[in-house]
């Protein structure tokens, strides 16, 4: 058989620099990567392959991408809302972490978290938690695709109880996974600039940058913390990351909500992306980063989910609507960040934003047949004149009925393919009564 894989009958949008739309498309798959793609709608002239799938009636689009989370935070969904970031953080997730964090949740909740995001579309996402191998062990066997990073924080943390070990710790991690699968990179977290010191972060940065990974950071997430960091270094938290050598390409800023004008110079001179996190920042009423500024800058900008503690869903189609009204109420501008903006965010932006727009994050020749297929044969999706505007203001993650990272079929007809779903809840409904038992 000459392909792998044949997709036909939908409406492909290629999210390709042209943003090139393909009605009645043929999306031919050959080891692993897009070979071509074509337009006809008889099946008696598709090319012949392993497999073929009938997308009629969909909309077939680049898997979407989540650029911030922390997986295994599905474990505390819910536990504690209505809080400010600080309070939320050191009165309830920090002491939730200590007592509940280890590998087995760790293992389960991960599971939990990677069913959801390939059932409501992703199909990359960037984290950053602690027993980072048992997260990417969880990860690898969904068949997602990951850029996983070990948290690095000054504080004893799963896994970790005495925090001069945190540096070796990490190293470790990134050196086991490193070229160990396919679909999984590992990577570096430093929690923030007020849980790390400089040393930890310059320690940590180098480490990362000695073999070309991706470093991530929570920074300028709260007004907290900015007056925390101005009043210590007399800099914004931007500066004084950047004075400390911290900004380059391989940076990935997480939030960016407390920044000025000369910050956003920065992030862009510096070539560094940053992570969009609409629903967190909502919810925690950090407020809202100028991410029109950082695109007119040239930043690359994805977005993201936050963990499920402050979210409280991994649905990116969420984080899409969200993303596109929060600007427009902010700017009391309703042309401001328009769909065909936030779908881009949501895909290729995502993908520039971890490195990997050479990749995946659109529908060309040559990258990894990375997609989803969205069944428009819905109420809330018909009529439909514009498939970008579908996307962003009336799919919802449900609406994904099947997922293909690096030509592997995740999902197909809402039912996953590498995990066991009803095992998955069982067990977290097991695991969340016990938690609950234990809080009283
Ligand atoms: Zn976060």
């Amino acid at each position: 058989m000459k392909y792998d894989m044949v997709i036909y009958n939908g409406t492909v949008i290629t999210l390709n620099s042209e943003f090139d739309i393909i009605e009645n498309g043929i999306i031919i798959i050959k080891d692993r990567k897009f070979e071509r793609f074509e337009t006809g709608t008889r099946p008696q002239d598709l090319p012949e392959a392993k497999k073929t799938i009938d997308a009629k009636g969909s909309i077939i689009l680049p898997g979407l991408v989540n650029t911030h989370t922390h997986l295994p935070m599905t474990l505390f969904r819910g536990l504690a809302d209505d809080l400010p970031l600080h309070d939320w953080l050191e009165n309830h997730i920090f002491p939730a972490e200590a007592k509940h964090i280890n590998p087995e949740n760790v293992q389960a909740s991960t599971r939990l978290a990677c069913a959801e995001m390939i059932m409501s579309g992703t199909t990359t996402c960037c984290d950053g938690y602690f027993f980072e191998d048992e997260v990417a062990s969880a990860v690898s066997d969904s068949g997602l695709r990951a850029i996983l990073a070990q948290g690095v924080i000054d504080f004893p943390a799963p896994g970790v109880p005495n925090p001069v070990d945190n540096i070796d710790h990490a190293v470790a991690y990134t050196q086991k996974w490193l070229g160990a699968s396919k679909l999984i990179r590992p990577s570096i977290f430093c929690h923030s600039p007020y849980t790390c010191s400089a040393e930890t972060l310059q320690k940590a940065k180098k480490a990362a940058a000695s073999k070309d990974l991706l470093f991530q950071i929570h920074v300028a997430e709260t007004k907290q913390e900015w007056d925390g960091v101005n009043s210590e270094h007399g800099i914004s938290p931007i500066q004084y990351l950047d004075r400390i050598g911290i900004l380059d390409r391989n940076t990935l800023l997480v939030h960016c909500i407390w920044v000025d004008d000369h910050d956003v110079e920065t992030v862009a001179e510096r070539e560094c992306a940053v992570s969009h996190n609409p629903e967190s920042n909502m919810k925690l009423a950090s407020g809202i980063a100028p991410v029109e500024k950082f695109l007119e800058a040239g930043i690359p900008v994805g977005l993201g989910t936050d963990g499920c503690a402050s979210n409280n869903t991994l649905d990116i189609f969420q984080a899409m609507d969200m993303t596109a009204k929060l600007h427009k109420v902010c700017s009391m501008d309703p042309t401001a960040m328009d769909a065909k903006t936030v779908l881009q965010m949501a895909t290729i932006g995502g993908a520039r934003a971890m490195g990997l727009e050479k990749e995946i994050g659109t529908l060309e020749i040559g990258k990894q047949a990375d997609l989803i297929i969205v069944d428009n044969c819905r109420p809330h999706l018909t009529p439909m004149y514009n498939p970008a505007s579908h996307l962003v203001y009336a799919a919802n993650g449900n609406d994904v009925k099947t997922s293909i990272i690096g030509g592997r079929v995740v999902m197909e007809d809402s039912k996953l393919v590498f995990l066991n779903l009803e095992d998955i809840l069982e067990q977290i409904a097991a695991i969340g009564e016990s938690i609950r038992k234990q809080r009283g």
